[in-house]
């Protein structure tokens, strides 16, 4: 063990601060080595499924280190929660934020100097106040620890500038405690600015599996969605669900609904009042209703095990959302379903969330790059609702685990999808690409080699391309299944910005070499639904300054693009 650490004598191992504070025998998959690697010294960087256990990973070192661990959390009812069940372990801890009296709050500052406590959670706002920074000064803190560490990322679905307090306090202390950083959704991007805006040292790091095995996901496309959730429930009688719908409006009418047809439930948005919200969560959490409709305010530090089923009455704004919203079924590991249901209404309700959302104490040049990341987000989110792919290995690769073979247990894998010959059009495709020179997403050439009339086309010269219409008799949603057919076979590559370069097509000159792609129902269907919905969402755009600010930025891409040189691929003619 590190000397620039001290570790008290109460407790001899870890396992006997598990066993007589938490009543439990065994550590969790990864639990151990991060307690190791803490009382070492070591700083830690964790990334684990919401229901690993993350929270006694430090809870363990912080009751074997001398001196007080900081918490960093960012949601009162997630510090309050966590206090009451150490309370209850016995183990003395407290928290500091907004909800404390001045008598309590004055109270919990003298007990904390009196080295009453072991652990102390607050808020990021809290740091560098002045009364704050006395108090941390007079007291030995052994750990800081950073608990849902993407909120310190830009990247992160929610970033909270109060979260960069964190490194000035640091800074400020006169000696370095140990840092340990814990989330449950951070792509590599996220990952890595968590490790470097929190100036961790050589930390120890674990990535934990991201795969749910006891959870099945499902993508429908219902004609109507009350309707098919009523069914739902009807043939799920007494099992515990949550339904997540975008919008308080979307929550109080589907509430209403269900209460209609004498179902009962519970209701939880942000525009309740906290009376209200508390009774409806207690409601839930305690089974006396069984089934909840909220927004994504509900669910965050809430611990019920046996959730049955997650339905996503609207598509989620990003991967991040959708996994950890999903990720509350099951979390007693038993069979639990996740299912999305999805109508191409639900990209202009989140275009215009988007637009909408209140960013706090931002600098304006940051906006840009959040507005592009929340538009990429919103792509990832949408493929995943249109791919004929495994719905399990699609998120799990967006987390960054690579998985061979299909899952056989998601609502893709269980179905029938018919495969057509398109290897003319993937052909054509990457022509378009090659013509493209590497600068375009799959909307520029989707729509030149559609023929499209667009004024973006004419701009960026596509119109005069040898590709411009040569696939005009081919549905807009086919094209986008051989594209990703294509970039799934490596014939085709994602860049940054999302821009579709050329892979290695050596493989595609042998004529005995085809290109098949997997479609559904909705692919044979007339396009017309879809057109409608994508003018709306155009004009919401165009409205907005975000749109502009995205346009700006895809300006800029595209002078960057530029500078690069093309290799020399042989493409495909006609004979080929
Ligand atoms: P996370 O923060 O990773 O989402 P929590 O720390 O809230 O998860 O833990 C989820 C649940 O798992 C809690 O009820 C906790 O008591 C329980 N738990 C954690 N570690 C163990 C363990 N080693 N054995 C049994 N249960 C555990
Ligand atoms: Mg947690």
């Amino acid at each position: 063990m590190s000397d620039n650490l001290n570790i008290n004598k109460k407790y001899k191992t870890p396992e006997e601060v598990l066993k007589v504070l938490f009543g439990y025998d065994t550590f969790r998959p990864g639990q151990k080595d991060i307690v190791d690697a803490i009382l070492d010294g070591r700083d830690v960087f964790a990334v684990m499924p919401t229901g690993a256990g993350k929270s006694l990973c430090y809870q363990i070192p912080a009751m074997m280190l001398d001196g007080i661990t900081l918490v960093v959390s960012p949601l009162i009812s997630l510090m309050q929660d966590q206090v009451n069940s150490l309370n209850e372990a016995g183990v003395s801890a407290a928290y500091i934020n907004s909800s404390l009296s001045d008598r309590d709050l004055f109270e919990t500052v003298k007990k904390t100097g009196n080295g009453e406590f072991k652990i102390l959670y607050v808020a990021p706002e809290r740091l560098m106040t002045e009364g704050f920074i006395e108090l941390a000064k007079s007291v030995n803190i052994s750990m800081i620890t950073v608990d849902e560490a993407h909120c310190i990322s830009q990247w992160g679905q929610d970033f909270r500038p109060s979260y960069m307090k964190i490194v000035e306090f640091v800074k400020i202390l006169g000696k370095r405690p140990v840092i340990s950083a814990f989330t449950a959704t951070a792509t590599e991007t996220v990952r890595e600015d968590i490790v470097c805006t929190l100036g961790l040292g050589n930390p120890y790091v674990l990535i934990g599996g991201f795969d749910r095995e006891n959870l099945y996901f499902q993508v429908d496309k219902p004609k109507n969605k009350e309707q098919y959730i009523l069914d739902y429930i009807a043939n799920h009688p007494n099992e515990s669900g949550i339904i997540y719908c975008a919008t308080r409006k979307n929550v109080d009418s589907l509430y209403e609904i269900l209460a209609d047809k004498g179902i009962a439930a519970a209701k939880y948005h942000a525009g309740m009042n906290a009376s209200e919200r508390k009774q409806m969560q207690d409601d839930f959490v305690f089974d006396y209703k069984s089934i909840v409709v909220s927004t994504n305010a509900f669910g965050m530090g809430i611990d019920k095990s046996n959730v049955r089923f997650v339905i996503h009455y609207n598509m989620p704004q990003s991967m991040e959302n959708y996994y950890q919203e999903a990720g509350r079924a099951g979390r007693d590991g038993l069979d639990s379903k996740c299912i999305l249901l999805f109508s191409p209404q639900d990209i202009v309700i989140n275009r215009f969330l988007l637009e909408h959302k209140e960013v706090a104490d931002i600098d304006p040049a940051d906006l840009e790059t959040i507005k592009e990341r929340d538009n990429q987000r919103l792509q990832v989110m949408e493929r995943y609702c249109y791919t004929t792919g495994c719905l399990r290995n699609y998120i799990l690769k967006y987390f960054g685990e690579n998985h061979e073979n299909p899952c056989e247990d998601c609502g893709n894998c269980n179905r029938e999808f018919e495969t057509l010959d398109m290897t003319d059009a993937a052909k054509k495709i990457i022509n378009c690409v090659y013509e493209a020179k590497g600068r375009y997403g799959r909307g520029i050439i989707i729509d030149t080699v559609l023929g499209a009339k667009t004024a973006r086309l004419k701009e960026v010269g596509a119109t005069n391309y040898k590709s411009y219409g040569v696939l005009n008799s081919i549905k807009r949603s086919m094209l986008m299944r051989v594209i990703d057919q294509l970039v799934y076979e490596k014939y085709l590559v994602v860049g940054d910005y999302q821009v579709l370069k050329m892979g290695d097509i050596r493989r595609l000159k042998d004529s005995a070499t085809s290109v098949m792609v997997k479609i559904t129902d909705e692919d044979k269907r007339p396009e017309k639904a879809r057109k409608v919905n994508k003018k709306v969402a155009e004009k919401s755009s165009l409205t907005s300054s975000g749109y502009k600010l995205f346009e700006r930025l895809r300006e800029l891409r595209l002078e960057i693009a530029r500078e690069e040189n093309m290799p020399p691929y042989i493409v495909f003619n006609d004979k080929t």
